[in-house]
């Protein structure tokens, strides 16, 4: 089996890996002005897809544009989530020399989509491929591709839930939950394979147990909402702004989401299989009031005491630029990110110096702003505890900023793993 990294080696976005030169895995985007895509563009049989996050799909839509009609292959949710990307990325770049594909790529999508459930093997461009959950997002999938040889499990991004071993904050008993992520259960399955390309965002990070972020993020919101203070939660719409809803709901938080959000939140409603709780997240769909930004009523949501969930999850856009303007001044006030900030973000910018740029004006701010880590990814335990299983496989480290450095520590425990470079071919 050959391996190509054409994005996603030594870096976070634009994943995507060519198996054989036949069987294309992920095919994402950079978010960068301009964005970025993967460093080639292939004419693959068949695309399998890990997840519905824009650096896995971004990309999709463009490798139907000339005469070449892969079939495509993802989860239900995960097809759902592309081609709402997909229309998201034309509205906003439909008219850009930047934007690689047209309204027809992305209708031809729709033709060639094969959907699977979680372990039901299927046949991609002559191998055998298994989609497991991951734990990520809903749909998310650790991908096994089988040549009838060699068995390659492509991680894809993936979060696994703590041990009943992490240390209890106070209020809560060991064991109890949550001892994950609400909206979707961790990553359990190990499928037996000879390579693992595993992602490692997170693989110099220990994440504060996920009780204890959420016992914080729910004190520091109602304190806000006691002294009749608004509490602006920008969250990413695919995962983070469903998982912000059900802490709300289970912690009694009055709250109203806005942006993309919304329509991703309806939209997993009828996959219920694919979500912790299904229940749950009915609850807390109907707990939170959905915007619909109309007759300025965003500015009227602005002076009261809730929290306002709504994207962008770095300030870089989305109605989230109406709400930080209308807040800003009062220190009552509080902003309460949810996620990593990446560098040269207004929502890092605001995290560092209490500034930020709006719609290209710089504005201080006097509210109250917090940083709270809701991370989908494995931290360095829950790496280590994935690939305690893979001792006798090759493992190739990929989508993170120390990929090296984290192969590296494998190999001193006794793994063959290395990092691949982007563009190399391998042979595994
Ligand atoms: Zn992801």
């Amino acid at each position: 089996m050959e391996l190509r990294v054409l994005g996603g080696a030594r870096e976070v976005g634009r994943s995507a890996i060519l198996v054989d030169d036949s069987l294309l895995l992920d095919f994402g985007l950079l978010t960068a002005e301009p964005p970025q895509y993967p460093v080639a563009t292939p004419t693959p049989d068949a695309v399998v897809v890990s997840h519905g996050h824009l650096d896995h799909v971004g990309a999709i839509p463009s490798l139907l544009s000339g005469s070449n009609r892969p079939s495509i292959h993802w989860t239900p949710p995960t097809r759902e989530l592309a081609l709402t990307l997909a229309r998201d990325t034309l509205k906003l770049h439909g008219h850009s020399p930047h934007c690689p594909f047209t309204e027809n790529d992305v209708k031809r999508v729709t033709e060639v989509s094969e959907t699977h459930g979680y372990r039901e093997s299927f046949a991609a461009a002559g191998y055998e491929v298994t989609f497991y959950n991951a734990g990520h997002i809903p749909g998310s999938a650790h991908v096994l591709v089988d040549d009838g040889e060699t068995r390659l499990l492509y991680t894809g991004d993936f979060h696994v839930d703590e041990t009943a071993a992490a240390d209890p904050p106070a209020g809560f008993d060991a064991g109890e939950p949550p001892i994950g992520q609400r909206l979707v259960a961790g990553s359990t399955a190990r499928p037996d394979a000879d390579v693992v390309l595993c992602e490692s965002t997170y693989s110099d990070v220990d994440h504060e147990p996920r009780a204890a972020v959420e016992h914080r993020f729910a004190q520091s919101v109602k304190t806000t909402l006691w002294e009749g203070g608004t509490v602006v939660v920008p969250a990413f719409a695919i995962g983070r702004t469903q998982e912000l809803l059900l802490i709300c709901e289970q912690h009694d938080i009055p709250c109203y989401v806005d942006g993309m959000g919304k329509r991703v939140t309806e939209m997993l409603r009828q996959y219920p299989e694919y979500v912790r709780d299904a229940d749950a997240l009915r609850r807390a769909k109907s707990h939170a009031r959905f915007v619909t930004g109309r007759d300025g009523q965003r500015k009227r949501i602005a002076d009261q005491p809730a929290a306002i969930v709504t994207t962008s999850g770095m300030l870089s856009g989305g109605p989230a630029m109406t709400y930080i303007p209308e807040i800003r001044a009062n220190p009552v006030n509080k902003v309460t990110l949810t996620g990593y900030q990446v560098e040269g973000t207004p929502g890092r910018e605001l995290l560092e110096t209490g500034r930020a740029e709006i719609d290209g004006r710089v504005m201080p701010v006097s509210a109250g702003v917090e940083g709270y880590d809701f991370s989908a990814h494995a931290d360095h335990d829950g790496l280590r505890r994935v690939l305690d299983a893979y001792d006798d496989a090759e493992i190739l480290v990929n989508h993170g900023d120390r990929c090296g450095a984290f192969a590296a520590e494998l190999r001193e425990d006794g793994y063959d793993a290395s990092a691949p470079e982007l563009g190399a071919t391998y042979s595994v």
